[in-house]
């Protein structure tokens, strides 16, 4: 689905990211721990061109993301989302769900006609386990585990093939963490949607994640598939984001 080589960025003279080579495969979620600053949200936003790259590649679908024309990233932009750490900021506190649900088929008119916006509301709300009543609702009437799931649903009403969640858990209590991974499972599995799920430390993807990806000062100092990193983690940094928050 996306393959990242190389991926560089600077902001003037400073570098934070120093050749990031990153494989997403379809309905695969691949987590990406490291240390505040270590430069897991630079990549996200590279991928999201919301910054754009100093160099590499970034190949989606044989295209390369990095240099592809804007009419092109407006539709990538559709099969990629992003859910991020505070709902309260993405959310718009004066839209009704309905309205923060449906305003992405504002933006993307192509994929459902506005009739049937209604009914796809009341879905996707019981998708994420909401009731169809709460479409009415506004963002402040809901918890921070209920605002995440609104944010997820906004992400699934574009069907995308990869959702970027930025440490759309790490404000939520365990409890309420566990529930919001368990139904980004469930979603990812039953519409095969790959993740790029990035976290501060390690414990919290250990149920969710196929593989890892360690960040340590803009560079990938570990990788390999979950079990692996778990059992067998060849570095001291990445044994203390396995024991961060147990
Ligand atoms: P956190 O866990 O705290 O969210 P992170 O791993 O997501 O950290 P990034 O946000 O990717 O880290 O930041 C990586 C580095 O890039 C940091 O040193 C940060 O100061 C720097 N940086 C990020 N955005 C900018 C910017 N717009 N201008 C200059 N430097 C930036
Ligand atoms: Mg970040």
């Amino acid at each position: 689905l996306l393959q990242m080589r190389g991926a560089t960025k600077a902001y003037g003279e400073v570098r934070v990211l120093h050749g990031i080579d990153l494989d997403i495969h379809a309905g695969e979620c691949v987590a990406v721990v490291g240390e505040s600053g270590s430069g897991k949200s630079t990549v996200a936003k590279l991928i999201t061109r919301l910054e754009s790259a100093t160099g590499g590649t970034a190949m989606w679908n044989g295209e390369d993301l990095f240099t592809m024309p804007q009419r092109r990233l407006l539709e990538v932009r559709r099969e990629v989302q992003m859910v991020f750490q505070d709902p309260t900021q993405s959310l718009n506190p004066r839209m009704s769900v309905r309205d923060i649900i449906s305003e992405a088929w504002v933006i993307h008119p192509d994929v459902l006609p506005k009739p049937r916006w209604r009914d796809r509301v009341a879905e996707l709300l019981e998708q994420v386990g909401l009731e169809p009543d709460h479409a009415r609702r506004y963002p402040h009437q809901f918890s921070g585990g209920q605002r995440q799931r609104i944010a997820i649903a906004r992400a699934l009403a574009l069907e995308p093939r990869l959702i970027i969640c930025d440490e759309a858990v790490s404000a939520l209590d365990v409890q309420v963490q566990a529930q919001v991974i368990r139904l980004l499972a469930r979603l990812g599995r039953e519409m095969n949607i790959a993740y790029l799920f990035i976290a501060h430390d390690l414990p919290v993807v250990r149920d969710f994640a196929d593989s890892v990806v360690v960040m340590k000062s803009g560079r990938v100092v570990e990788e390999g598939p979950v079990r692996q990193i778990f059992d067998n983690p060849r570095q001291d940094y990445t044994r203390n984001l396995m024991a961060a928050s147990l």
